[in-house]
């Protein structure tokens, strides 16, 4: 999931200079990059269902590394596997300074009945902001990259995250969870893209 970009060009201008410059177009240089690694909409692997994960290997401890690393250089704030093509029941996430947390084979424990519509965009589906209707609560549990159990008791922003990655593991994706309108929208917007591909 990516970052409320509408939030991000919000803040206070920059002092411009020169290191300040440099640091912004490198930073957005990362960015682009590790978009171009990072499954658009259109390739068939955003929407097949994924695999459960048996092996706690250094495979599996390689991907949660390289995911994160796509996740912060992408400025997002959760990255699901199916997003870099591998069809493996696992995602990172990040929702605050608190680091990058991982669950492996994530299942949901608990769901609340509370539900609220919040604007939600996706490091694969770029430029798309659609409103998704999401529960405000979720209990998830599931394994570390070592295989350790964890359990997370999720509220809010935090519980967003968590129920679009899971999503993506099942090969949903926001639009199909938005209105017709929001959806029409959106699809005119990837569009173009999709044909350029
Ligand atoms: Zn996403």
């Amino acid at each position: 999931m990516d970052h409320d970009h509408d939030h991000e060009h919000d803040h206070e201008p920059v002092a411009e200079t020169d290191e300040d410059l440099q640091a912004e177009a490198e930073r957005e240089a990362r960015r682009r990059f590790a978009l171009a690694q990072i499954r658009q909409y259109g390739d068939p692997a955003l929407r097949l269902t994924a695999y459960e994960v048996s092996d706690f290997d250094d495979d599996l401890k390689r991907l949660v590394d390289r995911m994160t690393d796509l996740m912060h250089d992408a400025q997002g704030v959760g990255l699901a596997a199916t997003q870099v093509g591998v069809l493996r029941r696992l995602f990172v996430f990040e929702p605050d300074e608190n680091g990058p947390r991982t669950v492996v084979n994530p299942s949901i424990l608990e769901i609340g009945d509370e539900l609220e519509t919040d604007g939600e965009g996706c490091l694969s589906l770029q430029g798309v902001r659609v409103p998704v209707e999401r529960a405000t609560t979720v209990t998830i549990a599931g394994k570390d990259q070592n295989g350790a159990d964890v359990s997370y008791e999720l509220s809010g922003y935090e519980a967003r995250i968590a129920q679009h990655e899971l999503d993506h593991l099942d090969g949903v994706l926001i639009i199909d969870r938005t209105d017709d309108e929001h959806r029409k929208e959106a699809l005119a917007t990837l569009r173009p893209r999709v044909t350029l591909r």
